[in-house]
């Protein structure tokens, strides 16, 4: 479709927004080139081309085919959902008039505003949509490398990651050892380390109950701590030791040939090692310069524009935005933050304040569900926490599973919401 005179009074689009978006002139389509389809990416194609009315030109490049998501990853582990469950493909981001193209973005070019794919095409955009998730920190725990990941897997993208790990918790010998070296801030869900823990107790304690587990931190606080200690407690008596930085879980070197961790100068022969490294903006936002000293790229936390590029937009993971949670909620919701900054610039559409909000649930054992959550809005230095909620310790089993229940509502709505 051209874009005319009538398309444009169809959208909306008065004669002053017109001269505030002189880029709609002179080509049929404004074009918007998102990289990565994922919780972020996905939320904005769909609403680009929902609510663009077919009046721009949505690309979205997703380097593979099916996403599998890493919210309830931890429930496949722990043996309450099928991987299938989590897998979602991209049909119907397609039937609702979005461009995918399944390929790798190898490079950005933010004068000439083209990003180059590793199957040799060129895009031109006028605006670019970067939510690549994250990348892992090289050398952030001595010994572990990407490569050594199939001996000590992160899975943290999700996928044969994840398979992997289960297998590996499920080959344990009987009282062997399993020890999870937890990431450092700031990285993607925090309580999904403990959740993850929470999970591979409840499947050692049917298959093998004399195993033991290890979780290394470098932090010496928590998301969520108390729920979690309070949880397993009462389900997992006397099988986690967690190990805070004060007794080496912040000096830990792992040896994925041997499998051996080398704790503060001691070395622990283990059966299982999940290694969550240190994380930065998945690799793309370096490539495009939108990223700071720290690895991530800022933006402006009213509608999640680059602060390097006027053009570029940088939701979930990667941005570096304020008090936001990096979940896949959050990234949905500055998602539609975006989309409707988008539309704005380059339809005139009208542009409300941007609100945001998260709620991160946790499954500790069956039908004992705990949750934290927020609402947020910008200020002029951050996206900001305005209004917070979190589950008390305590709360009677009536209530948790209800909490339960209540996340497998959020997967359903929000995988919609993302993949159609
Ligand atoms: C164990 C675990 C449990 C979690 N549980 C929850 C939860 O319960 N609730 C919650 O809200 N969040 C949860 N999260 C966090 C959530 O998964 C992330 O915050 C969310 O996925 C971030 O969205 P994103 O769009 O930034 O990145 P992603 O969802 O990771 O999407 C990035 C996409 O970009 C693609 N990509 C990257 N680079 C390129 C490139 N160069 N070219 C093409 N494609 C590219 C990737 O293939 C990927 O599909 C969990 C995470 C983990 C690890």
């Amino acid at each position: 479709m051209k874009l005319t005179r009538r398309t444009l009074i169809g959208s909306g689009l008065t004669a002053a927004a017109l001269l505030a978006a002189p880029s709609v002139f002179g080509q049929a389509k404004p074009k918007i080139v998102i990289i990565g389809g994922g919780a972020g990416g996905a939320t904005a194609a769909r609403y680009l081309a929902k609510d663009g009315a077919g009046a721009l030109d949505v690309t979205l490049v997703e380097a593979n085919p099916v996403y599998t998501t890493c919210f309830f990853s931890n429930l496949y582990l722990g043996g309450f959902r099928e991987f299938e469950s989590l897998q979602h493909g991209y049909d119907k981001i397609a039937a609702g008039g979005v461009t995918v193209i399944n390929d790798l973005a190898t490079g950005v070019d933010r004068n000439a505003r083209t990003v180059t794919l590793a199957g040799g095409q060129t895009l031109a955009y006028d605006r670019l949509i970067l939510s690549p998730g994250i990348d892992f920190k090289d050398g952030s725990v001595p010994g572990w490398s990407v490569e050594a990941a199939e001996k000590m897997p992160h899975a943290y993208k999700a996928g044969p990651q994840t398979q992997l790990l289960k297998s590996m918790v499920e080959a344990m010998p009987a009282g062997g050892v399993f020890a999870m070296i937890a990431p450092p801030n700031p990285y993607r869900c925090p309580p999904g380390p403990y959740e993850r823990i929470s999970m591979i107790a409840h499947l050692l304690k049917q298959k093998n109950p004399t195993a033991k587990i290890m979780v290394l931190d470098p932090k010496d606080k928590y998301s969520k701590q108390a729920l979690f200690e309070e949880g397993w407690a009462k389900h997992y008596d006397g099988m986690i030791d967690w190990i805070g930085p004060d007794f080496g879980g912040g000096a830990v070197e792992v040896r994925p040939d041997s499998m051996e961790i080398v704790v503060d100068g001691t070395v622990e022969k283990i059966d299982a090692c999940n290694v969550i490294p240190g994380q930065i903006a998945g690799k793309i936002a370096q490539i495009a310069a939108v990223t700071d000293d720290k690895g991530w790229a800022p933006v402006h936390p009213e509608n999640m524009k680059s602060k390097m590029d006027d053009n570029v937009y940088v939701l979930g993971d990667s941005s570096a935005q304020g008090d936001m949670p990096k979940s896949g909620f959050s990234a949905n919701s500055q998602a539609k933050v975006a989309a409707m900054s988008i539309r704005g610039e380059l339809l005139g559409s009208k542009v409300f304040p941007a609100k945001y909000s998260n709620t991160c649930w946790s499954l500790i054992a069956p039908d004992d569900g705990v949750k934290v959550g927020a609402s947020y809005q910008p200020t002029p230095e951050k996206i900001a926490s305005v209004e917070s909620f979190i589950s008390q310790t305590g709360e009677d089993a009536a209530l948790r599973k209800a909490t339960y229940e209540e996340s497998l509502g959020w997967y359903e709505g929000i995988t919609t919401d993302m993949f159609g």
